[in-house]
């Protein structure tokens, strides 16, 4: 069939179609009917029915995935199961890890094959750890030249060199003694934070006693967080690159590590970021077992928070809390509303304004054009005039609500809609003017949740509260340390080793 261009359809108004005798006049009809049912078709296509891929799916209608605001949905995987329902042929599906099977659970499945060290480790040193004092009697203990150690482990740690970096491994053993007080006090593997997920078999423990140094966890979490690799990936690379033979349940755990350890860094974040004066924020679609929530980000200039939930205004509370006296600076969804001090990002309603240039309709091809001429006037005029520039603005302000107040009564929908839009927000998309210290977009914010946005796409999200959490915090103190020029992986490293002595971080340096 052949394409009806936009010129095409601008010609077919109301006095053209009058004009027609009838049998022309149901040609015509019977080509705009078989044009909107084409668009139509095309209007459903997603990635089960044509070469579009998963990610440019809808959010809000992914099949059986659940909405993020429900409460618990834990059990909801009803429909998929009539899907697949048999396990692929010769019964080994041991590699698709992104199987919707609903039976299959995520991790090592029942018997499949084991991992284990190929060969005993050779470590480069042993480190010996002593009891320094009786547990009892507080008094210093000596441990006798002959003594065995009566437990040891081996540990892999990463080190960077002046061109390189290097895995080595080191043997710790510990000792015990016996105190003249009769007490035998053992030397003990610090210990710290212990995260519990409803439902695991094991909770996670931040412990020195394991075999993954707390460089080496914090290169494992960079691979994964900020590179993006699968954990199948990771090791993968660290067996052929770095020598390292690590299963995947060691990697999960030191990625999750990372996070687990940021936990308290993150609520020290939160806090200064209520003293900042000018917050960005932003949400974007997150999955967490499949299921919709929001990836939210709230980012100043030296404070950067990322906060996985459902979409709900209460979720603000958990970046932003009744302290916060700054301002913010967001686009216009309804959550944001109710808060005084906040800048509309402008980026937002001249996308829309673009948009509405490209119409058929010629009226709202004009009033695209004359939205964009001020609105886009407005933020010149103020990046380039700062203070100045308000005298200069007050001329266009008022264009602007003039076009706003006849685009209003316009009939084309999208005009009157984005006409409505400015005006039911007007004191929000024209703070900048009255303040020019605020930035008249939110660049800052979608630039932070750019980087997840791609990592959802290949990812498909986490699957757990404490795998969200845990991705969150790591996310808000790489972006933090970005933010203030430091290095994230040393910081990150640092924090893991206090939290498994069970000792509070540090906080990120100025
Ligand atoms: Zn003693």
């Amino acid at each position: 069939m052949d394409h009806l261009t936009k010129d095409d359809l601008a010609q077919i108004d109301r006095t053209y179609l009058q004009s027609l005798e009838r049998e022309p006049l149901i040609d015509v009809t019977c080509k705009l009917r078989d044009f909107s049912a084409e668009l139509l078709e095309r209007l459903a296509q997603n990635s089960s029915n044509s070469s579009k891929p998963p990610s440019s799916d809808d959010p809000y209608s992914k099949g059986n995935k659940g909405n993020g605001d429900s409460k618990d949905d834990s059990d909801k995987s009803a429909s998929a199961e009539d899907k697949k329902s048999q396990p692929a042929e010769g019964g080994s599906s041991t590699e698709s890890s992104q199987s919707d099977d609903p039976k299959r659970f995520a991790g090592r499945q029942p018997g499949s094959q084991g991992f284990w060290r190929s060969e005993t480790p050779v470590p480069e040193s042993t480190i010996p750890h002593y009891p320094g004092h009786c547990v009892i009697c507080g008094k210093e203990v000596d441990v006798p030249e002959e003594s065995r150690p009566y437990m040891g482990y081996y540990v892999y740690e990463l080190e960077k060199t002046a061109s390189g970096i290097r895995i080595f491994c080191t043997l710790h053993h510990y000792y015990g003694a016996v105190c003249d007080c009769g007490h035998e006090t053992k030397a003990q593997p610090g210990e710290g934070y212990i995260s519990h997920v409803e439902g695991r078999k094991k909770d996670l423990k931040l412990t020195e006693y394991t075999m993954v140094g707390p460089m080496l966890a914090a290169f494992i979490a960079a691979l994964h967080a900020r590179f993006r690799m699968s954990r199948v990936k990771i090791r993968e690379f660290l067996a052929y690159w770095l020598s390292t033979e690590l299963s995947v349940g060691t990697i999960d755990k030191s990625i999750r590590e990372g996070g687990v350890a940021c936990y308290p860094v993150v609520e020290e974040l939160v806090q200064e970021l209520q003293e900042e004066e000018i917050v960005h924020l932003d949400e974007t679609p997150w999955y967490e077992k499949g299921c919709l929530k929001w990836l939210w980000v709230a980012i100043s200039t030296r404070v950067a928070v990322f906060y996985i939930g459902t979409r709900k205004k209460v979720e603000l509370l958990s970046l932003i809390t009744t302290a916060f006296i700054g301002w913010l600076v967001t686009d216009g969804y309804l959550a944001y509303r109710s808060y005084k001090r906040r800048q509309r990002c402008l980026a937002h309603l001249i996308r829309k304004a673009i948009a509405l240039t490209g119409a058929v309709d010629e009226k709202a091809q004009e009033m695209g054009d004359w939205f964009l001429r001020e609105l886009r006037g407005l933020i010149k005029t103020m990046t380039e005039d700062g203070e100045d520039g308000q005298s200069k603005c007050s001329l266009m302000l008022a264009r602007l609500k003039r076009a706003c107040n006849l685009g209003s009564e316009e009939e084309h929908s999208k005009l009157r809609a984005l006409a409505k839009e400015i005006l039911n927000d007007w004191d929000a998309v024209v703070a900048f003017v009255k303040n020019p210290e605020l930035p008249a977009t939110n660049n800052d914010a979608e630039r932070a949740l750019r980087h997840a946005v791609i990592s959802r796409r290949i990812s498909f999200g986490t699957r757990t509260a404490e795998g969200s959490r845990a991705y969150a915090a790591l996310l808000s103190v790489i972006e933090t340390c970005r933010l203030r020029d430091q290095d994230p992986w040393q910081y990150i490293a640092e924090t893991i080793a206090l939290g498994r002595k069970g000792i509070a971080p540090s906080p990120i340096p100025q």
